[in-house]
Order: structure tokens, then sequence, then C-alpha cells
């Protein structure tokens, strides 16, 4: 099936924001095993929107058109779709009523341009929008082509793809499509596609495709399949070869967090847990606090030694080792992650030390050179990274999730 992403605005064309729509429809298109064969920006204007449907019309079976739904005269994706298809729009009722709640719902006044939103093809098969206003459609014309039409906004157009797009495209394709996501830290999303490089290329049902995101990578495993039993079965072998190869940077699945997973850890097996950071400043326990799922059951304290002094005061550290190895060294680390256990009443710590620059950094301690010590129970590891190519926050996020990452094992 041979598919055309048409993105719908002025603003792309001039620059003012970034298409990042095209480029998840993209990824997600070639998931699902739809090829895309051409991107096609035009603005919000009218024969020439026409001109780029009827062409895509020309040679694929289906277009995706995002932008352009909104209640105001230069919206007209969907008007313009109908035309290109030969199609007169009716007000759809449900649609109408929905958009009247919305505004009901959120006390504000309806204008006439909102009703316009639940015009459609009598045929259309509706996308209802849970995150604003305009439902998206799909029509198909009499030769099976089909048009799926969402809204700009990336905060509803990608809700609405996954929910309902993608659904709608499994009765589209006959099948069932189930995904698995495999989450990774301690491989960036190079090293870990490197790693599986053959698995990725080898597989065309399940898919597997690797992102980065928020400083850990995943991998997403897709299956298209008559049903849900038969799409497991696609994604179960694939799964357990990935885990075979790099099962310890994997640290969860789809919904998992790593401070679920550590809290997790934590709570089942009873552990008072402490940290005190230098280079990561409080990062570490905000994030681990964030978990909501009974963090006050196992969380005991948190420091911010950033000073000399303070990694003295609130954790013994020797002035020796401080001023002989320095402040970003393994022996500093080392002494951080005992003394945090001995002036604590947790029975697991985190410690971390490190230069996030700009400044500081020297050939043998670079900017990016982080030492994170783990001492569960008083049994103290010690990790050495160097987080190249990052600026200071940058660093520090990667140092943060590194750290949680080393808790888990
Ligand atoms: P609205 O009801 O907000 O007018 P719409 O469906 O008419 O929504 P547009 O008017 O085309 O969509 O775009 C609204 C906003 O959505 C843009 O200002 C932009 O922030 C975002 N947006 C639109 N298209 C894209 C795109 N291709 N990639 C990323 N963001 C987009
Ligand atoms: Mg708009």
């Amino acid at each position: 099936m041979k598919a055309e992403i048409l993105s719908v605005g002025t603003e792309i064309l001039l620059g003012d924001i970034v298409n990042t729509n095209s480029h998840y429809l993209s990824k997600e298109l070639a998931l699902l095993g739809i090829s895309v064969h051409r991107q096609t920006t035009v603005g919000d204007n009218e024969d020439r929107l026409l001109d780029a449907i009827r062409s895509a019309l020309k040679d694929c079976d289906i277009i995706f058109a995002t932008g352009g739904l909104g209640p105001t005269t230069d919206d007209i994706t969907k008007e313009t779709a109908a035309k290109a298809m030969g199609k007169d729009l009716y007000i759809h009722e449900p649609s109408l009523q929905r958009i009247k709640g919305y505004f009901r719902d959120s006390a504000r006044a309806m204008t006439a341009g909102n009703e316009k939103q639940a015009l459609f093809p009598k045929d259309a098969y509706i996308l209802e929008n849970d995150n604003g206003t305009a439902p998206g459609c799909v029509m198909t014309n009499e030769k099976g082509q089909s048009i799926v039409v969402l809204p700009g906004p990336p905060k509803e157009m990608i809700p609405m793809f996954e929910e309902k797009v993608k659904p709608y495209l499994e009765k589209y394709l006959d099948s069932t499509i189930i995904s698995k996501a495999l989450k990774v830290i301690g491989l960036g999303e190079w090293d870990m596609a490197s790693r599986v490089r053959d698995i990725i290329t080898g597989n065309e049902n399940p898919t597997v495709a690797p992102y980065a995101k928020d400083f850990e990578s995943l991998l997403r495993i897709t299956a298209k399949a008559e049903n849900e039993s038969a799409c497991r079965a696609l994604i179960d072998p694939v799964v357990a070869e990935i885990k075979a190869r790099i099962g310890e940077y994997i640290y969860g699945e789809d919904d998992d967090t790593i401070e679920k997973v550590v809290g997790e850890l934590l709570i089942r097996n009873k552990l008072k847990f402490a940290c005190a950071e230098s280079v990561t400043g409080g990062m570490i326990a905000s994030r681990m606090l964030g978990y909501e799922g009974g963090m006050s059951k196992v969380f005991d304290e948190a420091f911010v030694t950033y000073s000399n002094e303070s990694k003295t005061r609130y954790l013994g550290v020797d002035e020796v080792i401080l001023k002989r190895h320095g402040a970003v060294s393994e022996e500093t680390c080392h002494a951080m992650a005992k003394g945090l256990l001995e002036n604590t009443g947790a029975q697991v710590g985190l410690v971390t030390t490190g230069i996030a620059g700009p400044d500081g950094g020297s050939p043998e301690k670079p900017v990016g050179l982080v030492y994170i010590g783990v001492n569960i129970k008083g049994t103290i590891t010690v990790f050495r990274h160097v987080f190249s190519g990052g600026d200071r926050n940058r660093i520090r996020s990667r140092a943060t999730v590194s750290a949680l990452g080393h808790l888990r094992t």
C-alpha cells in the first residue's frame, strides 16, 4: 500500500514551526508496513492544496493529511479533500453535539466556525478528538483510495492516530496490530541499534525500530496478524532474541519508567533509599519522588553535596581524599557512597560526582566525566562515564538516567 503524507500549513512553509507531524507519521506508518512514497507540504491555499491532493491521488492508496481542521476560514483541509473526492459535506450530528459539549464543559463560547468542524461527507469514518474540538475523518472514494484528515496540533494528532487511526487501519489492513516497547538505559540509540542491526533489518513482521527519547533508548517491536495471539506469537521470539543480546540494558517495557522500576524494586525488598548528589544536584531525588507508587515507604533522605565542605560535613568524606584525588574521582565517589549509608538509615545509596561544564574540564578529567556510586548494604560499586556532546544540563540529565539505571542491577 502506497501512502503520502500531506502537511498543510503556511507556518511550516515559512519555517515558523518544525514539521514534526510528518516525522512522526512516517515512522509510525513504516512500522505498520505502510510505505510512504512522498511527503508534501502546502500552505493554507485552496488551489494549491487541491492540486496537491489530486496529484497524490494519482499514485497513492492513502493520504495522511495534518493541519487545517480548525474553526477559522484558513482551515480548509477537510473541505478541499472532500472537493477532490467529489463529496458534499453535511453536519454530522454526533460530532456537533460533542463540540457543543466541549464548549459547555470548558465554559467557553462556541463560534460559527466551530460548527463547521462538524461538517463531513455522509460516508466518512469519523475520528473523534478527545483532546480538542476538531474531529478528524477518513474519506474514501469509489476507487477505494482514502484520505485520512487529522488535526495539526501534535497533542491532538498523536493520540488520534494512536487511539482512532490505528484501529481503523487494522480493519483497513484486515489485521490486528500490536506493539511492544523495550526500554533501554546504558546504550545510546546507535549502539543499541548496531547490536541488534540484523534483527532490525531482518524482520518485516514484526518490524523492529529504534528510538531515542529523554536520554534513554527504546526498541519498538510491532506485529501485524489476524488476531492478538498471532501477533504475540510473532513478537515473543523476537523479544527473546533481543533480550539475549542486550538484556542487561533493558530495564522495562511499554509504560515502565526507570523511577517506577527502581521504586518498585525498593518497595518489594523493603529497602530504604538515600542519595547524595553533586553533579546531578537533586535531579535523582526529584525523579524518584515523581513516582506516585508509594515512595514514602522507602525514600529516606537526599543531599545535594555540591561543595567539598558539604561532602565532608554530611557524608564524612576525608579531606585528604578530596585533596589528593579531587572531588571528581573514583576515590571521592567511593567515599561518598560509603559515608552516605553510614550517616543515614538507608540500605541503598546512590551518589554522583562529575564535571558538567562548561568550565572545569582537563585532558584527564574532561567535561562530561561522571562517577556514579551505588552502595547496597555496604557493597560499593563505582561506575565511570564520560557523557560527551552536550551542554551542562544534558550531561546532568544523562547522569541522572544512568545513575538510576545502575541502581536497577
Ligand atoms: P487549530 O484548531 O489549532 O487551528 P488545525 O488542525 O487547523 O488546528 P493548524 O491550524 O494547521 O491545525 O495548526 C495549528 C498548530 O498545530 C500549529 O500552530 C502548530 O503548532 C501545530 N502544527 C500544525 N501542523 C504541524 C506539523 N506538521 N508539525 C508540527 N506541528 C504542527
Ligand atoms: Mg488552524
